[in-house]
């Protein structure tokens, strides 16, 4: 993934619900699509840079060519044999996904020490999208800024991406669709935004991403014209959870600030067809939580 992709950032105040409407929204084109959320970098092989931190999600052939998968040799039980910087994978003792039980208030998780006060804000506005099967994963990357500030940390997104069924889990149950919306700070920190859906209710906002996924790895998909103005649709989330992780794909580096959305977001039956039906079981189970709380923010 190349950083020089980096979506700018603007400003933009949401909700979690509104979070993938957020990124979502708008449009003289249709709305929207992004919802999903997080957001990353692209993927480009060749441009990435050794001293940048990878990206979850992003596409392992840029500077080392290891494949890895979700079954079998190279699935999530192998990683770390398939190369020396898979080795966190499994000697790492922050990992993720998690299951998100037995959450404590975020007072009492321990998590203010690093990020200072507990504040989550976001903004955005975005107009361009690119959607590209990476052979992992649908990802998503946009030219506008997106930002997102957690405890006085400012992040821009730098791309977002679904995993099907859920990777985190709320009482050991799975849902069928999660949106990682993955930030990074001026200073290379990840953070990353969570959102589980569950089939419901049709979301309109979703119908320009589907009607825009990409057939078959390597099928890259270009929106022009999208304007999604995420502050119009982004009270901020009632209640999320905050933990740290770490990538949930290879290197699962770690060190990476994870903030789920208490609330699954709804699409409707058919629409969830279309995403899970790109995404092929690309999950990674659960990891020990170890040490670590789980922190519930209530507003
Ligand atoms: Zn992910």
């Amino acid at each position: 993934m190349s950083h020089t992709e980096k979506p700018q950032i603007t400003q933009m105040n949401a909700d979690w619900k509104t979070l993938l409407k957020g990124i979502c929204v708008d449009l003289r084109l249709s709305a929207v699509c992004c919802v999903l959320a997080l957001a990353l970098v692209a993927c480009g092989p060749g441009r990435h840079h050794e001293s940048e931190p990878v990206v979850e999600g992003q596409h392992q052939t840029e500077s080392h060519e290891v494949h890895w998968g979700y079954v079998g040799d190279e699935g999530p039980g192998h990683w770390a044999n398939l190369s020396p910087e898979f080795a966190p994978c499994s000697e790492g003792v922050e990992q993720s996904p998690v299951d998100l039980t037995g959450a404590v208030p975020i007072e009492d998780a321990g998590i203010e020490r690093r990020l200072g006060t507990e504040v989550l804000s976001f903004g955005q506005r975005a107009r361009v999208m690119d959607l590209v099967d990476n052979g992992h994963t649908i990802q998503i990357t946009n030219d506008a800024p997106v930002t997102l500030d957690l405890g006085g940390v400012h992040f821009e997104l730098v791309q977002f991406h679904f995993h099907s069924p859920s990777e985190h889990t709320i009482g050991s149950q799975h849902a069928p669709l999660e949106v990682h919306m993955v930030h990074k700070s001026e200073a290379g920190d990840l953070a990353v935004i969570g959102v589980l859906v569950e089939e419901g209710e049709h979301d309109s906002i979703w119908d320009p991403i589907i009607g825009a996924l990409p057939n078959s790895p390597g099928d890259d998909r270009h929106l022009e014209d999208l304007d999604l103005d995420m502050s119009e649709l982004r009270p901020l989330p009632e209640r999320y959870y905050r933990y740290r992780g770490s990538l949930t794909t290879p290197p699962c580096s770690e060190g990476v600030e994870w903030i789920v959305m208490a609330e699954k977001r709804q699409i409707s039956p058919a629409q969830m067809a279309a995403m899970v039906s790109r995404l092929h079981d690309n999950n990674r189970p659960v990891q020990p939580l170890g040490n670590r709380a789980i922190g519930l923010v209530s507003r």
